[in-house]
């Protein structure tokens, strides 16, 4: 757990928004994101074709680049902006399920930033756990059912859990970070009950969840990006 830490006053008592993540740092880690997935993309591949089709790599590279050819048309705009056109653009280019449940995520997470050039660590989480809340929405999946949910839902508490200690945004990401990846090794022995794989049924588990696993990516993309920042 990082400790808990004051932003630092001025002379005259205002509160330096030391930990602030700016709108350069979110195009930022969009951009990264795209990268990670484009080197991944076999592995995700990969994880799909033990309990899938076989294309969520080309599912999230396909989404991720056309988001990086439409960027800089909203690069001028506000953070809010910036998530709903990544929003649509997913729903727009992703046949897969996973193209709709990530647009959702950045759809809700725009919504909750709309007019914002620079998001608190408490907007972050709040945006965040709006995106996830709209995943559950609209996949109807619950904790355990071996999908993205069971990273993204470890992430967005822990994220809470390090707001309300007051820790440091580096610290606070990088605990979101790391209970995503615990969550999406968890999704190993579970059984399907949402997606493609549950077409399996039992012989689903002893697998990762290929979902879960490009949505601890996208944490772990937030961690390094915005910490450097
Ligand atoms: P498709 O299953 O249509 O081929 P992808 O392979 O791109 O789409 O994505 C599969 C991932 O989508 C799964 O690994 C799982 O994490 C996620 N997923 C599938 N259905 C749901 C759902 N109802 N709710 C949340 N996530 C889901
Ligand atoms: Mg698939």
């Amino acid at each position: 757990m990082g400790c808990a830490r004051q932003n630092p006053r001025t002379a005259l008592g205002y509160v330096i928004a030391m930990d602030a993540i700016s709108r350069d740092a979110i195009i930022a880690w969009i951009k990264t994101f795209a990268g990670v997935i484009a080197a991944q993309k076999e592995y995700l591949t990969q994880l799909d074709s033990a309990i899938g089709d076989a294309d969520h790599g080309a599912n999230m590279d396909r989404g991720f680049q056309a988001v990086i050819q439409k960027l800089p048309a909203a690069a001028s705009q506000d953070i809010g902006a910036i998530f709903k056109l990544v929003g649509m653009t997913l729903i727009s280019t992703v046949g897969g399920a996973s193209g709709p449940l990530y647009g959702t995520i950045f759809l809700q997470m725009g919504a909750a930033t709309a007019g914002k050039f620079e998001l608190t660590l408490a907007d972050w989480a709040a945006a965040l756990e709006s995106g996830v809340e709209g995943v559950a929405r609209r996949g109807k999946a619950v904790l355990g059912d071996k999908t993205m949910l069971d990273s993204l839902y470890p992430g967005v508490a822990a994220l809470k859990l390090a707001v309300a200690n007051e820790a440091a945004l580096a610290d606070a990401l990088r605990q979101a970070e790391q209970a995503a990846q615990q969550g999406m090794r968890n999704t190993i022995p579970l059984v399907a009950r949402k997606g493609r794989a549950s077409y399996l049924g039992e012989r689903s588990a002893g697998h990762q969840d290929p979902g879960a696993t490009s949505a601890h990516l996208l944490l772990q993309a937030a961690a390094d990006v915005f910490s450097a920042g």
